[in-house]
């Protein structure tokens, strides 16, 4: 692209295109990227110049083997000389059937049917119209749901009424939101003991709160272990237990969003694999499809999928236009081949470790709050809210993509980058938050 079809492409894009969260009076400037490779990105900067960076976000967590990745690039274009998409809706094919089957072999026990889905938000739609009518049709009117504070489920309507009432945008659409029981966000550690008084304290809130809701509770959702975009705070799975536990004992169906936890992100294929007992219903996403296509799965068991069809409706109520697209499902079965072949959970403790050497010098930096790492995530949190734009350019500057969000600048790397990279990546952000934030 020369230099003024670049011009002429921002300056459109500043006019007319919405970004994630922004605004048309004040746009902020993206940069363009021209195009991505393995696990660099092709940057154009507003004078035009090229630049390649180490991308420390996986686009928002789901390129997992990085970009233009052969094996992925042959199933999409194998199914394109068959067909890219077709209705869902009387008709199926056989890359729908054979990704229902693989993530049937790969979910935790008991998980039975599959839902494939659009996106991420609409999964946890249907997971949780799905909890409602099961619910319904077992002669129970459960209309709220139980979750924690603090975290993310998505930006369409259910999802954002389980998202942190405080964090979310709560306020902005009172009224409109459903009002569903949030319980204290559970204290920070993946190792916290399960008598830490912060722990015990917790679990007593949440007892009462549970108890005292009981009733109307239809399911707990949760993103076990890791909340991501609610913060990026990781607690003990102590937490699951005492959930699971609750929700049994009210007659709760127990979610498990793994949208962004999923497929070893934070080290188990599952995050909720850190504990014996497992979800009703289960949500995947994002690194579904290696990061090339939308799509996400719910993923439920024989009891749910049975009880919700035995309903006054007969089935479970939604179809989307583009359900089990084809091209989506055939990209994911070749990412399911490639995350299997790789040892991912070897290639995600590789990254662990090289994200603690790396960021730990973070924490010497006066304006570091604190420093974590879980599997391939890796969090650097301030005392005040990210400088955005300036942090970001002095990331590019050494070399980085990363996208920060109010006080957190962290990175979720595809796990094919290599050690030389991840210097490159870690040293990167660290340098950035020195350069900004003194
Ligand atoms: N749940 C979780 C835990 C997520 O992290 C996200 C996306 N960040 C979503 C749901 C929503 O997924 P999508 O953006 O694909 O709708």
């Amino acid at each position: 692209m020369d230099a003024a079809a670049l011009a002429a492409l921002r300056a459109f894009d500043r006019a007319h295109v919405w970004h994630p969260y922004s605004s048309a009076l004040t746009p902020t400037d993206p940069y363009v990227v021209e195009s991505a490779e393995g696990v660099r990105l092709r940057l154009r900067d507003a004078a035009g110049d090229a630049r390649e960076v180490v991308d420390a976000m996986s686009s928002w967590w789901c390129a997992v083997h990085g970009y233009r990745v052969p094996e992925l690039d042959a199933a999409v274009t194998e199914q394109l000389g068959r067909m890219a998409h077709v209705m869902f809706g009387g008709l199926t094919h056989e890359p729908a059937v054979e990704l229902s089957r693989r993530l049937l072999a790969l979910a935790p026990t008991g998980l039975e049917h599959v839902f494939l889905a659009d996106s991420g938000s609409v999964s946890v739609e249907v997971a949780m119209k799905a909890a409602l009518q099961y619910q319904l049709a077992a002669g129970r009117r459960r209309t709220r749901f139980l979750t924690v504070r603090g975290g993310y489920h998505g930006d369409t309507f259910s999802p954002m009424s389980v998202t942190d009432p405080d964090g979310g945008m709560h306020a902005l659409f009172r009224g409109v939101l459903p009002e569903h029981v949030f319980v204290p966000r559970p204290p920070g550690g993946i190792d916290l003991a399960a008598d830490d008084p912060a722990l015990v304290a917790w679990e007593a809130t949440t007892r009462e709160v549970f108890a005292r809701n009981a009733a109307d509770i239809a399911a707990v959702i949760l993103e076990p272990v890791l909340q991501g975009a609610g913060g990026m705070h990781v607690y003990p799975p102590r937490v699951l237990e005492v959930l699971h536990g609750l929700a049994r004992e009210h007659g709760a169906l127990v979610i498990h969003d793994e949208i962004a936890t999923g497929f070893h992100r934070t080290g188990p294929r599952w995050a909720g694999d850190r504990v014996t007992t497992t979800p009703d219903i289960l949500c995947v996403g994002k690194a579904l499809t290696g990061g090339y296509l939308t799509l996400a799965a719910v993923l439920c068991t024989r009891e749910v999928a049975e009880g919700v069809s035995r309903g006054a409706a007969g089935g479970l109520m939604h179809g989307p236009t583009f359900m089990a697209n084809p091209l989506a499902c055939a990209v994911a079965v070749a990412n399911l081949d490639l995350l299997a072949r790789r040892d991912t959970e070897a290639e995600v403790a590789r990254l662990e470790a090289g994200l603690r050497d790396g960021l730990a010098s973070a924490t010497t930096l006066d304006a570091v709050a604190d420093v974590r790492v879980l599997g391939a995530v890796g969090v650097v949190q301030l005392r005040e809210a990210v400088r955005v734009p300036e942090v970001t350019a002095a990331a590019i500057a050494r070399g980085v993509w990363v996208r920060p969000f109010r006080d957190l600048v962290y990175t979720m790397p595809p796990y094919v980058t290599s050690d030389a990279d991840l210097t490159t990546l870690t040293a990167g952000l660290v340098g950035a938050v020195a350069d900004v934030h003194r």
